[in-house]
């Protein structure tokens, strides 16, 4: 995988099932270049993999991945090469963390209310380091008998609009870019053609907006060339990652989505270009 990296990632500071370390681990074995750990709502595993990782083989640039309201969906914004240390930002992702908790709890309700009793214990040890997102209490209903499969949990009782659904707290786009431009980073939206709202890219170009992401597992080829043909016509940027969550079924496996190291230099030329360094993390030099 020579001149590779993979710029959006899971772990389990939020909803993948991977330590950092392990991510680290993987994308060192697998000889990528740089990696990106976009947890939602969440730098903690991002600082992790930066401490464990002491090799000079491979760069561990910042990221996240910030929920925004589209309508029932959320819109995905990623954001890359922020100083993890800004009093805003990390203010604004425990407010979430502490809204996921609450939310948490309605959804364990609501399970209630349609007879399925759901220890929120259970939901709490599978969240484990992370904030509750809805992958911990289908794990936990798994584990309780309630479904068969994480899979059912989400089609019968999770998925937006299902019985057991409680939204959460979101960010606009426009706040969630602007998040992202306050503490020195760039703002990305996530698997465009997954999220499928093409008529909201202009705005949100308008509104700042740096980069789309072009490589995901979800993205047909056809969605690539779309994107791509987008990115040259707005001059965003172009990203790509698997957003794994190293959960069989969920998305891609760390490294396969073969993102060129350019796309990376691009977006760290320009950002000096703009910041002159003075934001950057020393593990994204
Ligand atoms: P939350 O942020 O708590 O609303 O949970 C969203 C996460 O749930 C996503 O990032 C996915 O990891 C997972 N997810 C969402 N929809 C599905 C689905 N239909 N099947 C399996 N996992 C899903
Ligand atoms: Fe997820
Ligand atoms: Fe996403
Ligand atoms: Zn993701």
């Amino acid at each position: 995988m020579a001149d590779c990296v993979d710029l959006h990632i899971h772990s389990n500071h939020s909803d993948g099932l991977q330590s950092p370390r392990e991510v680290v681990d993987q994308a060192l074995a697998l000889g990528l270049e740089a990696i990106s750990i976009t947890d939602h709502d969440s730098i903690s595993g991002f600082e992790e993999a930066v401490e464990y990782n002491r090799s000079q083989e491979l760069e561990v640039v910042s990221g996240v991945e910030l929920s925004a309201a589209k309508t029932d969906e959320d819109l995905h914004i990623l954001g890359y090469l922020f100083n993890a240390h800004h009093a805003r930002l990390l203010e604004t992702l425990e407010r979430f963390r502490t809204i996921r908790v609450e939310r948490g709890r309605k959804i364990v309700a609501r399970l209630a209310d349609l007879g399925l009793v759901l220890p929120y214990e259970d939901v709490l040890e599978a969240a484990g380091h992370a904030a509750v997102g809805r992958p911990h209490v289908a794990e936990a209903m798994v584990k309780n008998g309630l479904v068969a499969t994480y899979n059912e949990a989400f089609i019968r009782y999770l998925i937006v609009g299902g019985p057991a659904y409680v939204p959460k707290a979101k960010l606009t786009p426009l706040e969630a870019i602007t998040l992202i431009h306050e503490a020195g980073g760039m703002a990305v939206m996530a698997h465009p053609g997954l999220t499928a709202c093409d008529e909201m890219i202009p705005e949100l170009v308008a509104g700042g907006l740096d980069g789309l992401e072009i490589y995901h597992p979800t993205h047909d080829l056809a969605m690539r060339k779309k994107y791509r043909h987008l990115a040259r016509k707005y001059r965003l940027f172009m990203t790509g990652g698997s957003d794994s969550h190293n959960r069989k079924g969920r998305f891609g496996d760390i490294g396969e989505e073969n993102v060129p190291y350019q796309y990376l230099s691009d977006m760290k030329t320009a950002w000096h270009l703009i910041d002159g360094g003075k934001n950057m993390m020393e593990s994204a030099p």
